[in-house]
């Protein structure tokens, strides 16, 4: 997992950068604040504008360590570009996200350290975990929304620390998925995101500063995905 810009500057969604390489209808930039998707993230959305123009970003190709841009348009970019992500877009993500990791921490601590087995943002407000749970009751699975939103309204702060892969495997917990676990980066670290008092795991994702920042989490479904796996779909109120 290469480390981006938005995870150290999550706040940041509008940027002055620089064309390092371009062919017809993608650039690679200087700096970005994109995130590119990854792990049931879905990609940023949002423009580059340059003196004289707009191109909507339409998707994303890690290639060499480098972040091709895709544009809608095959112009051909060099210079200064103003780089915009879609604030409303990636703060749906990011809710979600935080939403998906409560809800993540509940079924692990409740339901004897059960793992993840799949998990998809969708751009509807809407997020699915699949976890490996072959006994589990559906009725306590739907019955933990109360409390995901009791930790949503006790605005747990969310922060961030790199760990030796080496360490991290030894953790219990920590690497919570058995399909979406980010590879570490160039430093051979992982990026664990903890939720102060709730969760700790490895995630390459964005999330909210704090758990109150989100709007209220409903369960939506759960459904019997073969023998072992059981899909909570979630949505944001
Ligand atoms: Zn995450």
């Amino acid at each position: 997992m290469s480390r981006y810009f938005c995870h150290e500057h999550p706040e940041v969604l509008t940027l002055e950068s620089r064309v390092v390489d371009a062919r017809p209808g993608a650039v690679v930039l200087e700096q970005t604040p994109f995130h590119p998707g990854g792990g049931g993230q879905l990609a940023d959305r949002g423009v580059l504008r340059w003196n004289g123009g707009e191109a909507v970003v339409t998707g994303f190709e890690l290639a060499e360590g480098r972040l091709w841009h895709r544009l809608a348009t095959p112009v051909e970019l060099a210079g200064a570009v103003e780089v915009v992500v879609d604030p409303t877009f990636r703060t749906m993500m990011t809710e979600l996200h935080t939403g998906t990791h409560i809800l993540n921490a509940l079924v692990y601590q409740q339901f004897q350290g059960a793992l993840v087995t799949g998990a998809q943002l969708n751009d509807d407000g809407t997020a699915r975990m699949d976890f490996d749970l072959p006994d589990a009751d559906n009725d306590r699975l739907r019955a933990l929304e109360p409390g995901i939103n009791d930790l949503i309204g006790q605005d747990l702060p969310i922060r961030y620390v790199y760990v030796p892969l080496a360490e991290a495997m030894v953790e219990p917990g920590l690497i919570r998925s058995r399909s979406v676990a980010p590879p570490p980066d160039e430093e051979g670290t992982i990026r664990i995101v903890e939720i102060v008092g709730l969760d700790r795991q490895a995630c390459g994702g964005t999330h909210l500063a704090s758990t109150a920042r989100s709007r209220p989490v409903k369960i939506l479904k759960i459904d019997n995905k073969g023998r072992h796996n059981r899909r909570v779909k979630l949505g944001l109120d």
